[in-house]
């Protein structure tokens, strides 16, 4: 009998936990108990383990794929394309966000006790968002600079709070891989292979952790769910949720435009190919602890070049967020509809796409960083600190599925540029290579 696709038994994992959580809310207090002790922690050992080879992964695709490019010059070719399609995507996803928010207006003509009841369940959630977005804010004007150079490439590795910083990590990387081609070839070897099969064993590592992938999404999405028990307010933001479902959706529109039009391969191909990769960024919120899947899915199954893929896909989990922006824009107008109005001018609107942009870069890869910059992004353009908690309190409902729609954008966003990059630098493979089977198995 021919084995399901690793694509439905996620589809299925998902669904039965959607269902798992609702019976489980349905049974109260006693039920969510049970969730968030005896199946909500699968979960967090799925996403642990992912994020556990994330930092190996980087470094020995980077450093591998940098020393393989052969030629310095190659890089910088590689390095402007890739940010100047990131950077074009996302002015795009900015501009469908606010289109559909402008036309939409979904903030006009929510009455006075809605908000009030948002308010009063949400306002302490979103101090929480106020007071991480000033740590940011506090900071000099070029401190997000300084903090891609690493002092201690081993601190960057784990940071006070347990967190690696990518960029860091990403410097350190393009630096060894740069260096070991500038070294003789015979001394350069010995690392250039340990990187090499370091990177064959992480991959390897990807495949058996996958196995496990439709238990955890099970997992993962039963304590969504339980997280949901008012939904009355859930139905009340339903057309601001719209809007950024809307324009996510066209988002997904375009990159198989793109897909189609620029490397001529079939939409429905690359969804079928990338989909264990989306399903897991919708379930886990994270682009960074999605990205071991959406580099096997990108090198192993679309045929792009590792030396391309890994350093496209690294630095776009990091630094390009289509569906962050793109949210990060309707919601910065939806607030400003609802309480803010006399701040919708046209400027403002002009200041949202650049903040937007540099916001979505700033964005950490993890679950809700989106709505941490989004502080950022209302302040560029004078919201009135007083009105902010209520601003915040207003999205908080239903950012948590938000989060997880716009994280499915931002990894299919990074596999679209990659194949783009690699097809303009010819570097994209026919077909997969043939040892490997579509649930991610070796055949060998
Ligand atoms: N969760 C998103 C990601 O990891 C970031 C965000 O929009 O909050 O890509």
């Amino acid at each position: 009998m021919k084995k399901l696709a690793l694509h439905w038994k996620i589809i299925i994992g998902m669904v039965l936990g959607i269902l798992f959580g609702f019976a489980m809310n349905s049974i109260g207090d006693s039920g969510r108990t049970f969730v968030s002790n005896w199946i909500a922690p699968f979960g967090t050992i799925f996403i642990n383990l992912l994020k556990l080879i994330a930092v190996p992964l980087i470094l020995a695709s980077l450093i591998k794929g940098i020393s393989d490019l052969k030629d310095i010059s190659k890089i910088k070719v590689m390095g402007i394309r890739t940010i100047s399609m990131y950077i074009g995507t996302t002015l795009i996803a900015i501009i469908i966000g606010l289109s559909i928010v402008n036309l939409v207006k979904p903030g006009t003509g929510m009455s006075p006790e809605t908000i009030e009841s948002i308010k009063t369940t949400f306002e302490c959630n979103a101090d929480v968002m106020i007071g991480k977005a000033k740590v940011t804010q506090d900071a000099g004007p070029l401190q997000p600079l300084i903090d891609i150079f690493p002092s201690n490439i081993f601190n960057s590795f784990s940071d006070a709070d347990g967190k690696p910083s990518m960029l860091q990590i990403i410097f350190f990387a393009l630096f060894v891989g740069i260096c070991l081609l500038l070294v003789p070839v015979k001394k350069a070897k010995p690392l250039v292979d340990f990187f090499d099969s370091l990177n064959e064993v992480v991959m390897k590592m990807v495949d058996l952790i996958m196995l496990f992938a439709p238990y955890a999404v099970f997992a993962l999405m039963a304590n969504v769910i339980i997280a949901f028990d008012d939904t009355a307010i859930l139905v009340k933001l339903l057309s601001y949720a719209g809007c950024v479902v809307l324009g996510l959706a066209l988002m997904i529109g375009f990159y198989l435009i793109l897909i189609k039009v620029y490397t001529k391969k079939s939409p429905i191909w690359f969804l079928k190919q990338i989909s264990p990769a989306q399903l897991l960024a919708f379930s886990t919120s994270s682009s960074a602890a999605t990205l071991p899947v959406t580099m096997e899915r990108v090198e192993e199954h679309l045929g792009v070049d590792k030396e391309v893929s890994g350093f496209v896909l690294p630095v776009g989990a990091t630094v390009n967020m289509d569906g962050t922006s793109l949210y990060q824009g309707i919601a910065a107008v939806f607030i400003m509809q609802v309480i803010w109005p006399e701040g919708l001018t046209f400027t403002n609107q002009i200041v949202i796409i650049a903040t937007a942009l540099l916001a979505s870069i700033g964005s950490a890869a993890v679950p809700s960083a989106g709505m941490v910059m989004l502080v950022i992004v209302l302040e560029s353009i004078g919201f009135p600190a007083e009105l902010l908690p209520i601003g915040l309190a207003l999205i908080f409902a239903v950012d948590r599925p938000l989060d997880m729609c716009r994280t499915v954008i931002n990894v299919t966003g990074d596999a679209t540029v990659s194949m783009m990059v690699a097809k303009s630098l010819d570097k994209l493979h026919d077909s997969k290579p043939k040892e490997w089977d579509d649930n991610c198995e070796a055949v060998k």
